[in-house]
């Protein structure tokens, strides 16, 4: 079997590792020039099941390596004011294992074969089943099953169900990360908590890798190149309604805002990483309609995008992963056919990945009471 995987993103690299794995064939498209091509670097929290999931893709020898590169998710989530007292709490604090987006996306990587400037831009199912993925610069690649993991703005989804289309709920926000230095130690409260301004709101979470991730790979899996970052804050500003930099650096919008804060989160945001930081609109997909089950088929943001407040995209991106890659492992072995299996994966995808976008959703006004839900 062969699987033509449309995007880098942490879902499509997770079912290509898996595929590999299994000794499936597997290759990835991905739109960028390269794979470090614009900001790629913020943490995400993983649950149980997101956390498990990408476990399941990576080789066994590669599981000691992973461990070194997480934390704990354990801060109280605090509301506070901009002098830092506490107003309130923000509810119970997601558990879960940190990850760098980053970080995760080297070692998912590793050993694929990744085609970079290769942006989709459409496909033809052909007389005998396969499917040609088409692109804007490369020639056609023809797969058995093609899976487009290619985010919100899916090309692969404007094909398959074109009804399905992002729902923009207006909301912008600004993020970016500082390097964590001694100098910061007394405001490590902050980390996890919302800072609730006038019409904004700040939020703060620290990226504290258990071994920097280059040292990590050198030490547990040399095969493996994992980026020289060491720990940060990384912090994301909600903006107010109709938010937009107005022509300033991501970081100055930011600051605008902070007129006498704290001292030392305006010494964060000062002192950011310039190349890590953006202005980014929350929009979520609801997935629609299924289709009839066929050789193409969607994975993570592509078909569920739901807001980060929830904390629940990539869980639910590594978890399509893992279902698809063990139906088609199924497929692969004759247990069933193609299909079927895609048909299996997708009924089951369906279901949590709409409860993930309402859930994502329920807690967006807490930080953004003006949101557009639908
Ligand atoms: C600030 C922030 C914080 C977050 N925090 C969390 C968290 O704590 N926990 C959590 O679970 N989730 C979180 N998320 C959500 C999570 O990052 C996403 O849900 C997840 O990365 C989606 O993965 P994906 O593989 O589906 O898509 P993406 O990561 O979006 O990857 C899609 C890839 O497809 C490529 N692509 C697009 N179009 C084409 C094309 N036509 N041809 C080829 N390639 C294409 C893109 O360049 C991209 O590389 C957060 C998101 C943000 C923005």
């Amino acid at each position: 079997m062969r699987v033509s995987v449309i995007g880098a993103g942490l879902g499509g690299l997770a079912l290509a590792q898996g595929l590999r794995g299994a000794g499936i064939e597997a290759e990835v498209f991905e739109r960028d020039p390269g794979i470090v091509a614009r900001f790629q670097g913020y943490r995400l929290v993983l649950n149980p099941i997101g956390f498990q999931a990408v476990r399941d893709c990576l080789p066994t020898r590669w599981h000691p390596l992973l461990d070194e590169i997480v934390m704990e998710a354990s801060a109280e989530q605090l509301i506070l004011d901009p002098q830092l007292n506490e107003i309130g709490k923000l509810g119970a604090s997601r558990t879960g294992i940190v990850v760098d987006r980053q970080v995760l996306r080297h070692l998912l990587l590793t050993g694929l074969t990744v085609h970079t400037d290769a942006a989709l831009t459409g496909y033809d199912v052909l007389p005998d089943g396969q499917v040609q993925a088409n692109f804007a610069h490369r020639d056609p690649a023809t797969a058995d099953l093609l899976v487009g993991a290619d985010g919100v703005t899916s090309a692969v989804r404007g094909v398959l169900s074109p009804d399905t289309t992002p729902t923009d709920t207006g909301v912008r926000f600004v993020i970016g990360r500082t390097p964590l230095t001694d100098e910061f130690a007394d405001i490590s409260k902050a980390f996890g908590s919302k800072i609730a301004g006038d019409g904004v709101s700040l939020l703060l979470g620290a990226m504290q890798f258990r071994t920097p991730p280059k040292q990590a790979a050198e030490q547990l899996a040399p095969e493996v190149t994992l980026p020289d970052i060491g720990d940060y804050v990384r912090w994301a500003m909600i903006l107010p309604p109709n938010g937009s930099l107005d022509n300033a650096t991501a970081q100055d919008a930011v600051l605008s805002h902070m007129h006498g804060w704290h001292p030392q989160l305006r010494a964060l945001i000062e002192q950011a990483d310039p190349d890590n930081s953006a202005l980014l609109s929350i929009r979520v997909v609801h997935p629609g309609q299924r289709w009839t089950p066929g050789p193409v088929t969607l994975l993570g943001d592509a078909i569920h995008a739901t807001s980060p407040t929830g904390g629940n995209g990539a869980n639910t991106a590594l978890r399509d992963a893992d279902v698809l890659r063990r139906s088609l492992i199924e497929a692969n072995e004759g247990r069933q056919n193609l299909i079927s299996a895609v048909d299996d994966y997708e009924r089951q995808m369906f279901e949590y990945g709409a409860e993930a976008v309402r859930t994502s959703l329920e807690r967006l006004p807490a930080f953004a009471p003006e949101a557009k839900l639908s």
